[in-house]
């Protein structure tokens, strides 16, 4: 058995059934992925090339910055964490408070980062890519870094202010939780449900189209976790949702030939908002 699995002619078939099988699963992957991508047409070598340069540099900065001074809020005793074990129901409200605090936080200053002079001097360099990808999310200024990433420090020292120090267990949830939803809004890939922007109780929740749309088109959709205050102020763009529905449909004919696939509406460029 082990000679006729070590002889050459089992070998060459291993290596034709492995590159048949490779190319079939690449060739699934790539027509999966192309047919989920955004805006198909909207990568660019050079943008990601300056992203790169910005997200090293600037994460070196921001690093420096925001550690330095969670470092000394914690060792001044701003910052507290309540390490005994806590009922779930506390880490719940604890991350939720988080959640739509951060976002009420990110909405009102990002609609203020897109004023100028702060446009120019701040938020610019975060809308050099119009199609975003995942490297998007850290291509930011390290003053807007630290803007944003500045809540954090603010809700644990709050938190410990009044008496009420966040739990370990809710911090091990809100800490990672800026990075994951600044890779979901910038992935440039739409996988959600068609439905997602017309139920009631899903409409609120990001979708990556929102974000992306924000970078296609500037001055619409601001929120960075939920669409309520972009609801609320009457921001969200009027055809974000028929756009969301365009781009879901497209998906739905990935396996078939590029030639056989619905035309692609939603990624042509247009100069309306
Ligand atoms: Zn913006
Ligand atoms: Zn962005």
């Amino acid at each position: 058995m082990i000679r006729m699995i070590t002889s050459g002619e089992w070998l060459m078939h291993l290596w034709l059934i492995g590159t048949v099988a490779s190319a079939i699963v690449l060739g699934f992957f790539s027509g999966f992925f192309r047919a989920h991508k955004i805006q198909p047409r909207g990568f660019k070598w050079k943008i990601l090339g300056f992203e790169l340069a910005v997200a090293v540099l600037g994460g070196f900065i921001t690093g420096f910055l925001l550690g330095n001074a969670n470092r000394l809020l914690t060792a001044h005793g701003f910052i507290l964490f309540h390490s005994e074990p806590v009922a779930w129901w506390r880490v719940a409200i604890e991350y939720v408070l988080y959640f739509f605090l951060f976002d009420t936080w990110f909405y009102w200053l990002h609609r203020w980062m897109h004023k100028e002079p702060f446009y120019s001097l701040i938020h610019k360099l975060h809308h050099k890519s119009t199609s975003p990808n995942l490297l998007t999310t850290l291509s930011v200024n390290p003053l807007e870094s630290c803007i944003n990433g500045g809540f954090v420090p603010i809700y644990l020292t709050a938190a410990t202010l009044i008496h009420l120090p966040i739990s370990t267990a809710a911090a091990a949830l809100i800490l990672p939780t800026n990075i994951i939803m600044g890779l979901y809004v910038h992935a440039g890939f739409e996988f959600f449900p068609r439905w997602w922007n017309k139920s009631w109780a899903t409409k609120w929740f990001i979708t990556t189209t929102f974000h992306d749309q924000h970078h296609k088109y500037f001055n619409w959709n601001f929120g960075g976790y939920t669409t309520i205050w972009d609801r609320l102020c009457g921001t969200n763009r009027a055809k974000f949702e028929s756009d969301f529905e365009k781009i879901c449909d497209r998906r739905g004919d990935w396996w078939r030939k590029p030639w056989q696939r619905k035309p692609n509406t939603v990624a042509a460029p247009s100069p309306e908002a």
